[in-house]
């Protein structure tokens, strides 16, 4: 395989250098293709590009964008299977997560979109004044690889439904999907330049369109190592920033009848994705007295997952996406024991079965401190952290004890109770009883966790500005 072409000026052009790196499958640490990366003179011509194509395309019709959405949206539900492999085969999802949740969650967010664009006031009076909202200019799309569809299209939808123009930078350990992204776009036939996609690394694609004189606005998901370098690069030319970032999600489980349920829940959530979510809640916060049961819940949960290869519809866990997650995960796992927690199930190595590939033990603590590492830092690994606690309001002193605010989880059997809580977190969502708003709730973090908002309505004003005509 062989990915060397970026998507500028609505063609597929060769790179200025032909420089490569490999494209690794996490499930067997096989090399499946070359991708070419670019430099700082391949994202100034796609900038010249994007900037050349918004003059037009910021003035379009509602209706014109509402078009290009609604045919980007069913050219991808004809490629739905080939972006369900591509995410598959990049980064190790199991497919029938790939399916049911990367890649289905893309059409959430083209649907939403249209949604939130046929109903958007772009101009009102207000106070005798002329209150416009218009698009902020050329964007930079900045994605992980995690979520690579999710990621992609949250930012996409909102940014092409205001009339921005784009670059997309995707995560270098995912292109695969993002070349499908960009081959349907394609085929929608936006206007040249209102779309483009640049492949490569960080440090040097990342930061040369994060730092370009002509590029208004930043839109970052990833580590907040990386949110802080756009951010830093962006500085100079007071572009605006929007952060998605890390997270350390708590969920808080009540002594009530749910109890068992609520554990066993949590377990699978945490799980989910190899445990490779921001929001996965990897800190479970049980009642002292019930810390003995939750960790028999925990242990059987994760013991019944299946590990192995993604590609069978039967597998609940994938491999990790590289060897430096691996290595990651494996450290972090090893801090835990060092540190005195009680490791519940899992461990350091591969499963038993498995000699090849990126794969860990779905792996359970108990008796976690706070303070711990594993407790603090966001390790991306099916790594579950349990920490008992004494009292309800030590519980949400325990969960806002973090530098992350991005996710929160509450279960019990009273919503209003698990509401009021709710409102003493300190995070963009509190799942309750893990209820979700899909594509149509806010999504983004307090603290660390970034200053975003992506989803519906909240997204879309992420990429316009606000003027005041007046007199
Ligand atoms: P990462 O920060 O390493 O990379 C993310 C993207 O940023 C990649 O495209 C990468 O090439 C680019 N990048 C890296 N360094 C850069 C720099 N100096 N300048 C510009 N760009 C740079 O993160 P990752 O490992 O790809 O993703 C995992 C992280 O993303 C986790 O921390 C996870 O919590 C976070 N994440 C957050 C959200 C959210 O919505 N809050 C969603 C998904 C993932």
């Amino acid at each position: 395989m062989k990915l060397d072409k970026f998507y500028i000026n609505g063609q597929w052009v060769d790179p200025v250098k032909d420089e490569t790196i490999n494209i690794i499958n996490p499930a067997n640490e096989s090399v499946i293709g070359q991708l070419n990366v670019g430099n700082e003179q391949d994202i100034d011509k796609a900038v010249t590009a994007a900037r050349k194509a918004f003059s037009n395309f910021s003035i379009t019709p509602v209706q014109e964008r509402l078009e290009l959405l609604t045919e980007i949206r069913n050219i991808f539900k004809k490629r739905f299977d080939d972006i369900v492999d591509a995410i598959t085969t990049e980064m190790g999802a199991p497919i029938k997560l790939s399916r049911g949740a990367q890649a289905a969650v893309g059409l959430g967010h083209l649907k939403t979109s249209i949604r939130v664009l046929e109903n958007h006031k772009f101009e009102y009076e207000f106070n005798g004044s002329l209150i416009r909202h218009e698009p902020i200019g050329v964007c930079g799309l900045i994605t992980p690889w995690n979520w690579p569809i999710n990621q992609t299209i949250s930012k996409l939808g909102p940014c092409l439904a205001s009339g921005c123009t784009a670059i997309l930078k995707p995560s270098e350990i995912s292109p695969l999907s993002a070349n499908v992204i960009a081959e349907i776009i394609h085929e929608a036939k936006a206007p040249a330049g209102v779309f483009n996609m640049v492949h490569g690394l960080g440090p040097i694609v990342g930061e040369a369109l994060s730092s370009h004189q002509d590029v208004d606005m930043m839109s970052f998901t990833g580590s907040t190592r990386g949110g802080i370098a756009v951010a830093k690069a962006s500085a100079k030319t007071v572009k605006r920033v929007s952060q998605e970032l890390g997270g350390k999600s708590p969920n808080i489980i009540l002594d009530d009848s749910a109890f068992e349920s609520s554990v066993k829940i949590g377990v699978e959530k945490i799980m989910e994705n190899t445990g490779q979510s921001c929001n996965a809640p990897t800190r479970m916060l049980v009642p002292k007295n019930r810390h003995e049961e939750a960790m028999q819940i925990a242990k059987l949960v994760a013991e019944n997952l299946k590990t192995g290869d993604p590609k069978e519809e039967t597998t609940d866990i994938g491999p990790l996406v590289s060897d430096v997650q691996y290595e990651k995960v494996q450290r972090l796992i090893e801090s835990g024991i060092n540190a005195g927690a009680k490791l519940v199930t899992g461990g350091t190595g591969r499963p038993s079965h498995l000699n090849k590939g990126y794969y860990v033990k779905p792996t359970v603590f108990g008796d976690v401190d706070n303070k711990m590492e594993i407790a603090q830092e966001e390790i991306f690994g099916p790594v579950l952290s349990i920490i008992p606690y004494d009292s309800e309001d030590e519980a949400v002193e325990i969960a806002n004890d973090t530098d992350y605010g991005l996710s929160a989880y509450i279960a019990g059997e009273n919503t209003e109770r698990l509401r009021e809580i709710g409102r003493k977190i300190r995070a963009g969502q509190v799942h309750i009883n893990y209820g979700s708003g899909g594509t149509n709730a806010p999504f983004g973090g307090f603290k660390q966790s970034g200053n975003g908002r992506e989803k519906a309505e909240w997204g879309l004003e992420e990429f316009l500005e606000t003027k005041a005509i007046m007199g």
